[in-house]
């Protein structure tokens, strides 16, 4: 072992609390278990928020609003959010183990992602915050005195936050920071799969000194439960949320009444396009990660694969070798480097696509089942890494997002033919396009209808870029000022001179 798995003590006994006002806080729902699911395991369990509960929480954070928070300058806020970041690298070993136990992911992979990126995530946004400039215009006026005008930006309230499972503190942790940096108050929905690594954040909130009631917790699932009390709540003055496009679309029912503004992160059927000019070292190095990491439970990860005809065969063989070379097993073990999926259920659906790929006689390259794990983790949800050639365009192996460790690879002859073909779907995420022809680079990146295009490399980030979806991936953008604009009002001020 390279690290030290918690032991059995570590355990949480008594069930996850909800935080509110600063406080935990319990409920009187039956708490739900949470697995872990690289063995299935219960290793604790979770207050489930009713109604009551959720109302409590929105009023804390209505009411925290008029409290000192609203007093703070940008620059306090900003040090308040560095220290949130200090909090979380502080207490780093702690985030990992929860983040591993929700997960089952490996290590070697929470330690240089999630966690890291979790305290990144606030420092980024102190920046931007502490940054931010408004418009001013000296505007004519009919008598030649002109006139001043002006943007105030004015935080937008209470944002209710609702999170999903894959990259927990991560993605929770992108939406809280510039919620917060501009003024505004949360109640935070973490994904029922996971919800320790929020949990832990409230404790680091309050050692930080955010004022109670500025970051609120509430646990549950979705329908008649924390996620959908929360976003039918008329005190919540706007909804981000990152998921499954149809859950964006019951959310986004629910924003009308009030009609709430939305920011979506949604599902994705990413496109990698690999043309015959490319490094291969590099192209199969960098799809074998776009199509596995996290155990393909990436909304950006690759699910299809175009590759020009003159290396498919060359191709298909490297990126089976490299699927070949992932070593599932103990999150904590020294080299372990592909995890489980999430849940039972989530296994079942993996599964069923991976029957369907075979019922509609696709060729499986390699994969296409469950792998053999020893005694301690054969209770666990693991799937092969899976690489199928040879399935029909229709098929919906290629047209609905299965986020599971799998890809297809398909060859074509011509540009065009990979830009049609990489575009016909309802999803427009990001896609990698692996090519040493600059001008070709340009061309593509162009055509292709997505939120984010990688050129020879896939998920390198500058946290100050534009973050979304085109098509049914999303709405608005994350990441950098982008962000800020969903979490302020702008207020135009107009003095006559
Ligand atoms: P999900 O939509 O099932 O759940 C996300 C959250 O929504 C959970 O907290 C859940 O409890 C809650 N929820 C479910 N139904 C709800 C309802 N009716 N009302 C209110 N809340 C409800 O998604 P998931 O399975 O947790 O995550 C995987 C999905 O997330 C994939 O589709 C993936 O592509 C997407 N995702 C997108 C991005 C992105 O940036 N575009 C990033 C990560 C994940």
């Amino acid at each position: 072992m390279s690290q030290t798995a918690p032991q059995p003590e570590d355990v949480p006994l008594a069930p996850l609390p909800h935080y509110i006002g600063g406080q935990p806080v319990t409920s009187s729902r039956a708490p739900f278990a949470n697995v872990d699911p690289a063995s299935g395991r219960t290793v604790g369990y979770v207050h489930e928020a009713d109604a009551g509960i959720v109302d409590q929480a929105v009023k804390a954070a209505r009411a925290a609003l008029r409290g000192p928070w609203s007093r703070y300058t940008d620059p306090q806020r900003a040090a308040i959010l560095r220290k949130v970041a200090d909090g979380i690298r502080a207490r780093a070993d702690e985030f990992l183990a929860a983040e591993i136990r929700d997960t089952g992911k490996p290590h070697d992979l929470a330690s240089h992602l999630d966690i890291p990126r979790g305290a990144a995530n606030f420092d980024v946004f102190a920046d931007q915050v502490a940054n931010l400039s408004t418009e001013t215009f000296r505007s004519p006026t009919p008598d030649g005195n002109g006139a001043l005008n002006y943007a105030l930006r004015t935080p937008r309230g209470v944002i209710a936050v609702i999170c999903p499972w894959n990259l927990p503190l991560l993605l929770m942790t992108w939406k809280v920071a510039p919620a917060l940096a501009c003024g505004n108050t949360v109640v935070v929905k973490p994904s029922e799969e996971t919800p320790s690594t929020t949990t832990l954040l409230a404790e680091v909130m309050n050692e930080a000194g955010v004022p109670p009631g500025v970051f609120n917790v509430v646990h549950g699932f979705g329908p008649d439960s924390a996620g959908q009390y929360l976003s039918e709540h008329p005190g919540v003055d706007a909804i981000t949320f990152t998921g499954e496009t149809r859950t964006g679309t019951a959310i986004m029912k629910a924003a009308a009444v009030g009609v709430r503004p939305v920011s979506f992160e949604l599902g994705g059927k990413n496109a990698a396009l690999v043309f015959a000019d490319c490094d291969l070292d590099a192209a199969v190095a960098g799809v074998t990660r776009s199509a596995f990491l996290n155990a393909g439970q990436v909304c950006l990860g690759t699910e299809r694969v175009y590759v020009e005809r003159a290396i498919f065969d060359e191709f298909t063989r490297r990126l089976k070798a490299a699927a070949e070379a992932l070593r599932p097993g103990d999150p904590y073990a020294e080299g372990t480097n592909f995890g489980p999926l999430i849940s039972r259920e989530h296994r079942d659906k993996v599964l069923s696509y991976y029957a369907r790929a075979r019922n509609e006689g696709a060729t499986v390259v390699t994969g296409g089942g469950v792998p053999a794990m020893p005694a301690a983790l054969a209770g666990g949800w693991w799937v092969e890494p899976t690489v199928w050639t040879g399935l029909a365009p229709d098929s919906a192996v290629l047209t609905e997002e299965i986020f599971g460790p799998c890809c297809h690879l398909a060859p074509f002859d011509r540009e065009d033919e990979a830009i049609a073909a990489a575009n016909d779907s309802p999803y427009g995420l990001a896609t990698s396009i692996w090519t040493q022809n600059l001008t070709r680079a340009h061309r593509v990146a162009a055509a292709i209808e997505v939120g984010i295009a990688w050129v020879n490399c896939w998920f390198l980030r500058d946290l100050r870029t534009a973050f979304g979806g085109a098509k049914q991936s999303g709405i608005g953008r994350e990441g950098g000022v982008h962000g800020l604009e969903f979490y302020t009002e702008l207020r135009n001020v107009c003095i006559k001179l």
